[in-house]
């Protein structure tokens, strides 16, 4: 059937917020690569939070979106943190097929110019649920973060959890534009994920990342690593962040400069976008679901206004609206 595949030159347009997975069979190696502009931009101008807070939620954005794209289902995909950095939690929502919306809450006295990612997020831990509606059990899993980055806690939970070899890169910055306004900034994000997915499963075991509680001075225990596994990642470990958000580089000439060697093959791209799922109905669910003294409180010069955390919308409710007895 190979030779039935169609065999073109990757095409030079850059396709934003759109996720391109592909597949490089001589290496046994799966992928996606995200490329993100206007939705990311979007999501992160809507809250215009501090810069290292919009970069670090961004992330959160990418690797969210290369981890929910591959859900076949309809249903959402969350990404979330909780722990004592700055940046206290992050909240981000993928909904099935293409729907993204997201938000952080941090100290702003403890934000400092050059926080790395790990500095931001500080200790505690990041879940992921996979939720598929009321019928179906929600599926979840952890990984601690200990003042490393998200590809850090990202390579760290397919390691423990799926226990599939993977690597992530995310990437994401602002790009300046000169105009007649004068120069305006718009975010970018790029990200990308490989997994090695050998039909022998003898080949996929990997090394330890520490080396656990063997005895002090014991050998550690030396796995070597898949040829194709290695080279896999050798060539990964190329990319670098400009190329991952540069918004003239079209994502099949990124990917086949990584792998043309091998072949690289890719598949239909899925289109992404911003968008939330908050409405004044499911607001006044909410409010109607809360004890009446709490929703007492919530009056503020003769009315309730509740401002949604993922988009920044407003909704208003008179005291009687609201449920507030008069
Ligand atoms: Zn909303």
């Amino acid at each position: 059937m190979a030779d039935q595949d169609a065999i073109r030159a990757p095409s030079a347009v850059p396709v934003d917020d759109a996720v391109l997975p592909f597949e490089v069979s001589a290496l046994d190696i799966r992928g996606r690569l995200v490329r993100m502009g206007a939705a990311l931009d979007d999501i992160l101008m809507r809250h215009d939070y501090p810069a290292p807070v919009s970069k670090l939620l961004g992330e959160a954005i990418v690797l969210t979106t290369l981890l929910g794209s591959s859900l076949k289902f309809h249903g959402r995909f969350i990404l979330q943190t909780q722990t004592d950095g700055p940046v206290s939690m992050i909240v981000v929502d993928f909904i099935a097929p293409d729907r993204l919306r997201a938000y952080a809450r941090f100290d702003k006295t403890r934000l400092a110019d050059g926080l790395s990612a790990g500095e931001l997020l500080g200790h505690g831990h990041l879940a992921m649920t996979i939720d598929q509606g009321p019928e179906m059990s929600r599926y979840q899993g952890l990984v601690a973060l200990a003042g490393g980055s998200l590809e850090d806690a990202a390579h760290e939970y397919f390691l423990r959890s799926e226990q599939i070899p993977t690597r992530v890169r995310l990437a994401v910055g602002e790009e300046l534009r000169g105009g007649g306004d004068g120069p305006t900034h718009r975010w970018r994000g790029g990200g990308a994920l490989i997994q090695f997915l050998p039909k022998a499963p003898e080949r996929a075991r990997q090394v330890d990342l520490d080396p656990g509680d063997a005895p002090e001075g014991s050998v550690a225990h030396a796995i070597d690593e898949d040829d194709a596994w290695v080279e896999s990642q050798s060539l990964f470990a190329t990319v670098e962040d400009i190329e991952l958000i540069d918004p003239d580089l079209s994502g099949e000439r990124l990917l086949f400069r990584l792998f043309h060697e091998r072949g690289v093959r890719v598949f239909p791209t899925q289109h992404l976008h911003a968008g939330c799922t908050c409405s004044r109905d499911a607001v006044a669910g909410m409010l109607a679901s809360f004890d009446p003294e709490d929703r007492a409180d919530m009056v503020e010069n003769g009315k309730v206004v509740v401002t949604c955390e993922f988009c920044s919308s407003t909704y208003e409710f008179t005291p009687q609206e609201a449920g507030v007895e008069g």
